[in-house]
């Protein structure tokens, strides 16, 4: 028996990174998984491998949304669970940053999420009830100097998601944030020019855990909240940092 026996759900981003993980937990859990994203060489090739479908999926656009419900709907008869995973980040002080950029996140990761929402909850409300994790981060629960549209659009996921927590609870959907630190994936990259050596003094430095998190640790979170092992859990961010934000450490 998996967790998701029968249910099918559909996680934005999911050709690589905590998308891609939670894409094959999910499956290995016994969901249909719809793969999402933009990158269609990745995701197709994630998709064919796992026994998932793959569809093309830019959040911020509203078009695309309705075309993948569609597919989903023509391939399955019915779409039960949601992960809103897909996000991007932009590295700037505020004072440099361009409204351009500042509207490229947000529409990104923030209409991206309710575009979502609001595409997907009658879908799951017609299948009688399921679940939406809507991936937020640690920097949607407090500050970080030099990503500021990043975590103005963060806070704005924890906000919806309590919104849509209270307005379709009645409806059967649940609706939760998962709040990464940071996670070994291309987004935490730190590129050329940084040795492996002083990233992991970094995070032996700054986590309580002493590590960066992995992606499939997030993906068991995205996991617990789309299952019934979190049924009387709704509208909560759930901070998955290593302890990170637990407080102010002498130590
Ligand atoms: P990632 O860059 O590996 O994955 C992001 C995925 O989103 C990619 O597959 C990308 O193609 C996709 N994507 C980007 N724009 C898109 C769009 N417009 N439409 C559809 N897909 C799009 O990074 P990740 O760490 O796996 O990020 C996943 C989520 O986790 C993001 O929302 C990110 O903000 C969040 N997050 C990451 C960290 C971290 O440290 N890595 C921490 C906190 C939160």
């Amino acid at each position: 028996m998996g967790k998701l026996d029968g249910r099918v759900v559909l996680v934005t981003g999911a050709a690589r990174g905590q998308g891609e993980q939670e894409a094959r937990l999910f499956r290995a859990e016994g969901a249909e998984v719809v793969v999402a994203d933009v990158l269609d060489d990745l995701g197709e090739g994630l998709a064919k491998e796992i026994g998932a479908l793959y569809v093309h999926l830019d959040v911020s656009r509203e078009a695309d949304w309705a075309a993948a419900v569609a597919a989903v709907k023509e391939a399955h008869g019915r779409l039960d669970g949601l992960v809103n995973n897909a996000g991007i980040l932009r590295l700037n002080a505020l004072l440099d940053t361009s409204l351009d950029e500042f509207m490229q996140v947000v529409q990104v990761n923030q209409v991206g999420v309710f575009l979502g929402i609001r595409t997907v909850a009658p879908e799951i409300e017609a299948a009688g009830g399921g679940t939406i994790v809507n991936t937020a981060s640690y920097t949607g629960i407090t500050g970080m100097a030099y990503v500021g549209a990043y975590a103005a659009t963060k806070h704005a996921i924890v906000g919806l998601t309590r919104v849509a927590a209270l307005e379709l609870a009645a409806k059967g959907i649940r609706v939760n944030a998962v709040c990464p630190g940071a996670v070994d994936t291309a987004m935490t990259d730190p590129g050329e020019g940084a040795s492996p050596e002083s990233v992991a003094r970094l995070y032996r430095k700054r986590v309580p855990l002493g590590r960066i998190g992995r992606p499939e640790e997030v993906a068991r979170l995205a996991l617990f909240l789309s299952c019934e092992d979190s049924s009387y859990i709704t509208g909560q961010p759930f901070v998955i940092d290593g302890g990170w934000l637990a407080g102010v450490s002498l130590i």
